[in-house]
């Protein structure tokens, strides 16, 4: 049986979601290639397929990845209907070094020079100090911890407090929007995703009642 030794465009590559960004591909960001609606953030600690290890996991550091395609992680520049890449002739990194065949190329780049939005956001923008209290108070391994002793202990302490860092992580991109009138797109590369829609990677649910938000464990809800 012949092995496979050249991309059949099969688009499963670009589904698993878009290539992180090094600093190879800081000239492509130029307004022309890519522009800040094409861009997402995920932040350390976030969940997100790698890879290196062919599943999601906590992601090692900050990266900037091209956006998905609505909800789904389908690299936003993947024409689905067509099989084709939007951007081939200017793809980033990543993509130029992937082949499904043969992984060791890729591999070595994986988290290797990446950038992160202290390559993008000038440095006197004024949502940096929004973007500080975020990182400082609404870090993802702190959720994980959280989690875990949520999960395995069902503590309403530490329940409150898991709701209490998702609705801070909501306030401070409302405050944003507030001041700067952000777009979606926007508001995904200068805070990232939610925090609220990472909660079922650590078993959680969460509900929006009178009193706020709270959180569950997904096991008590189905049980
Ligand atoms: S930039 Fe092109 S090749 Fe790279 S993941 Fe997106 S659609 Fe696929």
């Amino acid at each position: 049986m012949s092995r496979m030794r050249s991309c059949k465009r099969c688009g499963t590559c670009c589904s698993k979601g878009g290539p992180a960004l090094h600093t190879e591909d800081l000239p492509l960001i130029d307004g022309r290639h890519l522009t800040i609606p094409d861009l997402i953030t995920i932040r350390a600690g976030e969940p997100v397929f790698s890879p290196l290890v062919n599943t999601i996991e906590p992601s090692r550091s900050e990266l900037i990845k091209l956006a998905g395609q609505d909800d789904s992680w389908t690299c936003h520049f993947f024409d689905q209907a067509q099989n084709l890449c939007g951007i081939y002739a200017n793809r980033p990194l990543e993509c130029r070094l992937l082949k499904c065949w043969e992984t060791a190329d890729l591999t070595q780049v994986i988290y290797q020079h990446c950038l992160s939005r202290h390559d993008i956001i000038p440095a006197n923008d004024d949502l940096w100090e929004l973007i500080t209290i975020q990182e400082e108070h609404c870090e993802f391994a702190k959720i994980a911890a959280l989690a875990a002793e949520f999960i395995t202990t069902c503590n309403s302490t530490t329940q409150t407090e898991i709701g209490r860092i998702v609705s801070l992580d909501l306030k401070i991109r409302q405050r944003a929007i507030q001041l700067r009138r952000l777009s979606v797109a926007e508001e995904l590369l200068y805070f990232g995703r939610p925090l609220f829609k990472s909660l079922a990677f650590y078993h959680l649910t969460l509900h929006e009642g009178p009193h706020g938000i709270t959180v569950h464990s997904a096991s008590s809800l189905g049980a």
